[in-house]
């Protein structure tokens, strides 16, 4: 299989642990038989600092002409006074608008070897496995008008929720979709009591629920579901929810099963195309030392190849060595207060147990 990989490394501890994502992709490919092409593009404040925005449209060029991408992270404390137009963060706004990236796909497991890493009890957390299904390009992150103006007389603000109904149905279908090869629950987050615009989705979610009939459909009210994350994981299967609440539930669910360093994600429109990253981000206080932890981005390798190359054999074969290295106790250092291991040395490991594997 041939495929074209546009890597985005960003800032921070960016382009350390895209190299080690990169390593992994090699690996892969050299041992199965396949070519994967690599190039590079410019975003957050790397862009910035070379081009003056934060994404250049050479970078948005380079992703549309390759079948998926991986991204390391952006931002970092030497662009916070820049305007809000000129910020690290409105590059990775600004790509998922560009390649219509309208589902962000955050897989929350529980692996063995982190138990006692988690904030909650280890029955809690064993064999917890939750995808969290979240809308990217819509909601009130993107509603016009914005602004400041005088209500009353006095100082205010606005800010707009929208959505149309085709945006809400197509993420739906996608959850359903995934629903249908796990564990066959949907469980759609909203405020219905409240917003309007979750009354829609509820209607959405039981309308888009007929055509799956497998599976079934439990709707939660958000504050709900920011307690039974907490309270009772195992309880979810797919957890579909919009925008915001996404936003907000998947940083809790992270949580869940230990470090921020671990989590990987997918952003996919409705092509095979993706763009793949880790949930965390740049790490300023740890770039280019050597510390950070690749397994997140390493994670976000796997779960290109199964979503955007159908690679599945390929994509099990990382998640495993994954696990392995860590039921072998190798740890960095946001994992372990002793004996911790290097980027680099972590990336070994895990090429290691592939090759074993293979
Ligand atoms: P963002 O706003 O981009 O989400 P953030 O301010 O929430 O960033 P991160 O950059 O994710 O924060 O970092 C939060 C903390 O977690 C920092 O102390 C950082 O060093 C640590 N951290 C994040 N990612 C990793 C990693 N891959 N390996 C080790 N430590 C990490
Ligand atoms: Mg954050």
């Amino acid at each position: 299989m041939i495929k074209k990989i546009t890597t985005l490394p960003g800032d921070g501890i960016g382009p350390e642990i895209v190299e080690s994502g990169k390593a992994v992709l090699q690996v892969i490919a050299d041992l199965y038989g396949h070519q994967f092409e690599f190039q590079e593009g410019l975003i957050g404040g790397a862009a910035i600092d070379a081009t003056g925005v934060p994404l250049p449209d050479e970078t948005i060029e380079r992703c549309q002409s390759s079948d998926a991408c991986l991204l390391g992270a952006v931002g970092g404390p030497k662009w916070d006074q820049q305007p809000p137009h000129l910020r690290p963060e409105k590059g990775l706004l600004a790509i998922r608008q560009a390649l219509n990236l309208y589902a962000n796909l955050r897989p929350v497991q529980a692996l063995d070897a982190l138990i006692e890493e988690s904030t909650l009890k280890p029955e809690v957390v064993s064999g917890v496995d939750v995808l969290i299904v979240r809308e990217l390009t819509g909601g009130i992150y993107f509603g016009e008008p914005r602004e400041r103006r005088t209500i009353d007389g006095e100082e205010g603000v606005v800010d707009t929720l929208v959505y149309k109904k085709s945006e809400i149905e197509r993420l739906l279908h996608r959850a359903f979709q995934f629903a249908e090869i796990r564990g066959k629950h949907v469980t759609s987050v909203d405020k219905a009591n409240v917003l309007e615009s979750s009354r829609m989705w509820r209607e959405c979610a039981n309308e888009v629920a007929t055509h799956y009939p497998s599976v079934t459909l439990e709707h939660m009210l958000v504050d709900n579901a920011a307690m039974q994350l907490i309270r009772q994981p195992k309880q979810f299967d797919v957890l579909v929810t919009e925008n915001l609440f996404g936003d907000i539930l998947s940083d809790e669910a992270s949580m869940i099963t230990g470090s921020l360093g671990m989590l990987p994600s997918a952003s996919l429109n409705g092509t095979a195309f993706g763009l793949y990253e880790p949930v965390h981000g740049s790490a300023p206080d740890i770039a280019g030392l050597n510390q950070a932890n690749p397994l997140a981005t390493i994670a976000s390798t796997a779960m290109l190849l199964r979503y955007s190359f159908g690679l599945l054999e390929e994509a099990d074969c990382i998640e495993q060595a994954i696990n392995q290295v860590l039921l072998k106790g190798y740890r960095t250092a946001d994992l372990t207060n002793a004996n911790a291991i290097s980027t680099e040395e972590m990336t070994k490991a895990v090429i290691k147990e592939i090759k074993v594997a293979i």
